[in-house]
């Protein structure tokens, strides 16, 4: 964070006193269901910055296809440097564009704002007062670059579009957990540099068909700190509908998650749980009000880049018009998640809390089904279009939670584990001689793997793990993580191995799922035997467990599996189906550790 940070002053300081560039000549096709190429689109950008003062375009590292991650930065008084604009007061939004390039709008869109920013149409460059904006201006390059006509087919232009998955084959928009593209670690890279308190994804999503352009997903204000949470709930989420209901053509809705999947949108909907693997449940980790609008693939184009167009602007007013509350709010919830000792690891939905939501959808037709087929899919009509309040299910609850420990100890086997962390903003310590410490181990008691690959991983699910408190031997140089931290909450649901999007669920602790040690069957027999003749408490054990256990007394095979329970090489057993990161419940006391880049400290 820090070079990415000299880069920046280093570009301020030698620019900013010399913008002599020719005023601005882009050419937006949105108009003529056209979306701009990624060479025009980072042109448009360049042109901006060459001209207007306010402006840079920088570089935040590379993507997957070669090519680097540009970031757009608008800044009033020509200060580029977040910690300093934090400082001043200054709320930062940072808009996400391209994840999905066959959704191009807010590509389209985040141009357009910008400009208008800057040539201060119908007074927007007031907004620089109070807030600074971020744009990324195309985040999946790779799949930017490779265009057709065919891709989204049901989508209502623009012409051409890029692909969904970037240049390694991988949904971008499931990679914000595990970070496995050069573009999501140039993302998390960007997002911590500017630390951002407001974060906008635009995407496009097709569906059921209703009369709005452009649906939202909030994240869920209940996995928000208490009172983010409220404020987002209570305040900004209802002004964002308001305003654009008043201020805009197009007006905005919840998107559309219905509560029956084949039924009818008059039944309800329901916010959805973004998974931390999603850019809204990653960014919100980092107390940051975090939103993805979806236009419907079903209006037109240009229509939709006008509505992203709209949110931007009322998104940013509403920013700006609240930048005191939004500033102070983040800024005590980055201080509370370093004490905060309660982690949320998954949701499950209460189905029955809803609120009223006005909805303008159109009358859905479901001709009778001659075939026989089980599924008749319907369709809208837009001659019948209907506006009714529907119940809208907001609430989720806790489905399981955990108390951090004081620390996690991993041992230095694991260190890409740890390097993932690193970039994430973790601190990490490291012990400066080996150890023997009293952690919580998690034995893994069940985990099922996916049948079905998901981002080329069979997903570990429904993991259920059993707490055994021990010594463990941890030697010179194995690492340690002290939760008090900023980025407690990713450091968390990363390495609590039941967590639905930890480390251990995209598979990177499996090794430990496969057989340590055991015995062989053969020979290992009559070693119990004897066992078995020279101790007779063993013998009355078994001999009373046989009276009781009907698998005992006729499974052979089980009788062994109990001797060698209760022989003294079943020590071996400790490291079977072990989790590696221990959970250090409290801090031993002069316990000796060392960073890669400070000198060694004590905690007494
Ligand atoms: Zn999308």
């Amino acid at each position: 964070m820090k070079k990415a940070l000299y880069i920046i002053a280093a570009i301020t300081i030698s620019l900013s006193a010399c913008k002599v560039a020719e005023e601005p000549d882009i050419i937006l096709r949105y108009e003529e269901n056209l979306s701009l190429e990624y060479d025009e689109v980072i042109d448009a950008y360049r042109q901006l910055a060459d001209y207007y003062p306010e402006a840079r375009l920088v570089e935040m590292g590379k993507t997957d296809i070669g090519k680097p991650l540009h970031l757009f930065m608008i800044s009033g008084d020509h200060d580029f440097n977040p910690a300093s604009l934090r400082e001043k007061g200054k709320c930062i939004i940072l808009i996400n564009n391209g994840i999905h390039p066959g959704e191009p709008e807010g590509i389209d869109a985040s141009i357009q704002f910008s400009w208008d920013i800057l040539r201060d149409i119908d007074g927007m460059h007031e907004l620089l007062d109070r807030v600074v904006i971020g744009i990324i201006p195309v985040y999946n390059i790779g799949g930017a670059l490779d265009r057709s006509k065919y891709y989204r087919t049901n989508q209502d232009g623009p012409v051409y579009v890029g692909r969904r998955r970037n240049a390694r084959n991988l949904d971008l928009n499931r990679d914000f957990a595990k970070q496995e593209t050069k573009n999501a670690r140039s993302f998390v890279r960007t997002f911590h540099f500017l630390n951002p308190d407001v974060f906008l994804d635009t995407h496009t999503t097709n569906g059921s068909d209703h009369q709005f352009t452009i649906t939202l997903i909030a994240t869920l204000y209940s996995k928000l700190d208490t009172a983010m949470g409220k404020f987002f709930k209570e305040e900004m989420l209802p002004g964002l509908y308001s305003r654009m209901e008043e201020n805009s053509d197009y007006g905005m809705i919840p998107y559309v998650q219905m509560k029956n999947y084949y039924g009818d949108i008059k039944n309800g909907i329901m916010a959805y749980n973004d998974a931390p693997y999603y850019s809204t449940g990653y960014t919100s980790m980092y107390n940051c009000y975090s939103f993805m609008t979806e236009n419907l693939v079903y209006k037109h184009f240009p229509d939709r880049v006008r509505s992203v167009i709209d949110f931007l602007k009322q998104l940013s007013y509403y920013t700006y018009d609240n930048s005191d509350t939004i500033r102070k709010l983040k800024d005590i919830a980055d201080e509370e998640v370093k004490e905060q000792d309660i982690y949320h690891l998954d949701w499950k939905i209460d189905m029955s809390y809803s609120e009223k939501l006005l909805f303008r959808g159109y009358e859905h037709v479901r001709p009778e089904n001659s075939s026989g087929r089980r599924w008749n899919r319907g369709y809208y009509d837009h001659d019948k279009p209907w506006t009714d309040s529907i119940p809208y299910y907001t609430k989720y609850d806790p489905s399981l939670t955990v108390e951090k420990p004081w620390a996690y100890i991993i041992p230095q086997a694991w260190s890409d584990i740890v390097e993932k962390l690193r970039h994430n903003e973790v601190v990490v310590y490291r012990l400066e001689k080996d150890s023997e410490l009293t952690v919580e181990n998690y034995y893994i008691e069940n985990a099922e793997p996916a049948q079905r690959a998901t981002q080329g991983h069979h997903v570990n699910q429904n993991t259920d793990v059993r707490k055994v408190k021990q010594k463990m031997q941890y030697y010179e140089g194995d690492f340690v993580i002290i939760t008090n931290q900023q980025s407690n909450r990713y450091i968390v649901e990363m390495l609590e191995p039941h967590a639905p999007n930890s480390y251990f669920a995209w598979n990177y602790f499996d090794p430990i799922l496969e057989a340590h040690d055991f015995y062989s069957i053969w020979g290992f027999e009559s070693h119990l035997m004897e066992m078995l003749e020279e101790n007779q408490e063993l013998r009355e054990e078994l001999e009373t467990a046989m009276a009781d256990d009907e698998e005992l007394a006729n499974d052979p095979l089980a009788r062994l599996r109990f001797l060698y329970q209760r022989a003294p090489m079943y020590e071996i057993e400790k490291y079977n189906k072990l989790y590696p990161a221990g959970r250090l419940m409290s801090h031993p006391g002069n316990l000796k550790l060392c960073s890669d880049q400070e000198p060694v400290f004590t905690i007494d």
